[in-house]
């Protein structure tokens, strides 16, 4: 039900959309498709992804003999999710350890990296984990109160130093405090200022390398929080983080805010990095697991 209502403004307009095309041409036709293009366009669905898909729905439509356009919408769902799940496998499961996980969140300012992480504390709490925060952003004014109070909410533990101190000796000491106090799960807060890819590079080097050192395969999950109300500007964000450290896992923030939530589709062609999860709202219980089937047939339902 969450994962429907989420999606309820890219739902209304895409698949509104499709089902106008649907009753104004009656035959499955070329202009059809060109339409068809269009609408799949305006949801930031992405160019080649777009290409491959009306492609493949016009070998469906000569194979199936399909004449006109009654029930084009769960062929247009089928071949969607085929897209999806084309290629290499992507894993969509949090790497989770017998010992101590470290998951390391990183993004850009405002795109919800904060929010995500709490409510991901939220959600592993809720399946029994015990979580600790490491406030690793010491360069943005307030973020090391606002992990605080997502602490607070969710009800673990917060490790922090000074506004300004060294992220990494904040990871430090995190790691050392999760490990004494036996926690399954760290979760890093990361600075996510981009205005120079040097400086993040060589800072979520140092960040990485810290962590690497102090437990055996950390971090075992680079979480990237993208914006889906920013369309392309996600797509370049996502390229540089993933030149600049080895990203795991998208969480793509504000789905419930846009009626383009054809991104996810771009991500996967563009990228190769699973969505593992998805933000469907500010609340602590509003991070979905990301499931492609349920997406698109929830585009549709
Ligand atoms: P950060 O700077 O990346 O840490 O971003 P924040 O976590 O502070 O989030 C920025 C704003 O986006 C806040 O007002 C959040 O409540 C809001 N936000 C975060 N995730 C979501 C989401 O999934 N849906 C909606 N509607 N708002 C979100």
């Amino acid at each position: 039900e969450k994962f429907k209502d989420g999606l309820s403004k890219t739902r209304n307009s895409f698949t509104s959309k499709v089902n106008d095309l649907v009753a104004r041409f009656r035959e499955v036709d070329e202009e059809f498709f060109e339409e068809l293009e269009e609408v799949l366009l305006q949801a930031d669905v992405g160019v080649e992804t777009v290409m491959e898909l009306v492609d493949q729905l016009r070998w469906e439509v000569q194979r199936k003999n399909i004449k006109n356009t009654d029930g084009i919408q769960s062929v247009i769902s089928e071949k969607l999710v085929e897209i999806y799940k084309a290629g290499e496998e992507l894993d969509t499961e949090l790497n989770i350890q017998d010992g101590l996980t470290v998951i390391l969140m990183v993004g850009v300012n405002g795109v919800g990296k904060t929010t995500t992480i709490g409510k991901l504390a939220a959600r592993l709490k809720d399946e029994g984990k015990t979580v600790m925060l490491a406030a690793g952003d010491t360069f943005r004014a307030g973020a090391i109160d606002q992990l605080v109070v997502w602490g607070e909410r969710v009800g673990v533990e917060v490790i922090k130093q000074s506004e300004g101190s060294d992220p990494a000796a904040v990871m430090y000491d995190a790691i050392r405090a999760a490990k004494n106090r036996k926690v399954d799960v760290l979760i890093c807060d990361t600075a996510g200022r981009l205005q120079n890819k040097v400086n993040l590079m060589s800072e979520l080097e140092k960040v990485h390398r810290v962590i690497g050192k102090e437990v055996e395969g950390a971090p075992h999950e680079v979480l990237l929080a993208l914006d889906a109300t920013t369309g392309q500007n996600a797509m370049v964000q996502a390229q540089t983080f993933k030149d600049a450290t080895n990203v795991t896992g998208i969480v793509l923030t504000k789905l419930d805010g846009t009626a383009k939530g054809g991104i996810v589709l771009a991500i996967r062609n563009k990228l190769d990095i699973p969505v593992k999860f998805v933000g469907l709202g500010e609340g602590m219980d509003d991070l979905q697991p990301f499931d492609p089937e349920k997406y698109v047939y929830g585009l549709f339902a």
